[in-house]
């Protein structure tokens, strides 16, 4: 996953012509609406049907926080609520619709408080100021790690960069295996990887509130000294 950014707009527009239903999977990149550069990017998020956004990766809030957005809630009502004899007593007398009647669960933990009592407590401002750091860290990362001699991928649409190293000699996807097993083994900073077409590349995910300018400098300090140990081997 590169964290890419689909042409929301355009396929929100044959969507709409083909009368298809227009899902958008945002969990990671949903918040970044939060931000000037990611509402650029976003646009057209609001022409989807349903949406999914994760206040546990962008807003930075305990896991099992995520949240399904529906245009039109009595889709969710007509696919999700249901009677039965021994409901009876549950059934509602008020307006308000009972969250067991719009998901798949009836019985359910309390989530909404921890999305909406920091909210509360502290405003958008720190989460929006807080993503805004997370995109210019990126945009660090994305620089700084072709100075010390990485190929990188594309330019990043949001938060990862995907980045791999070309050894002098031997295989480049053996060697960036090696190099992601040697910064793990370390420990000092996590780094994952994906296979894209088939080669083996490292990926910078940017997304933790802890992550900030000494990390990002951490992890390249980190990387070049692990490729001079593996070119030297
Ligand atoms: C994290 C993620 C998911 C999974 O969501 P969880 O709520 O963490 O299970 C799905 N899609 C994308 C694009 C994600 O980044």
């Amino acid at each position: 996953m590169t964290i890419t950014v689909d042409p929301l707009e355009e396929i929100g527009a044959i969507a709409q012509k083909q009368n298809i239903w227009y899902h958008i999977d945002a969990a990671y990149g949903g918040f970044f609406m939060l931000t000037e550069e990611g509402e650029k990017k976003l646009k057209g998020i609001e022409s989807s049907d349903t949406l999914v956004v994760d206040p546990h990766k962008g807003l930075f809030l305990p896991y099992g926080s995520g949240v399904l957005l529906a245009k039109d809630g009595k889709q969710l009502k007509a696919s999700h609520s249901y009677q039965a004899n021994y409901m009876q007593d549950a059934s509602q007398t008020t307006e308000e619709i009972s969250p067991a009647d719009v998901s798949p669960e009836l019985t359910k933990h309390f989530r909404g408080l921890r999305l909406w009592l920091p909210l509360k407590l502290m405003g958008v401002k720190p989460f929006s100021a807080c993503l805004e750091e997370k995109l210019l860290l990126t945009k660090y990362f994305y620089h700084e790690i072709q100075r010390i001699g990485f190929e990188v991928g594309e330019k990043p649409d949001l938060s990862v960069v995907t980045y791999r190293y070309i050894p002098k000699h031997g295989d480049a996807n053996e060697f960036n295996k090696r190099l992601c097993e040697e910064v793990q083994r370390d420990g000092r900073i996590f780094i994952s990887s994906t296979l894209l077409d088939g080669k083996f590349t490292l990926r910078a995910a940017i997304l933790s509130f802890r992550t900030h300018l000494q990390t990002v400098d951490l992890l390249l300090n980190v990387l070049a000294e692990k490729v001079k140990m593996l070119e030297r081997a």
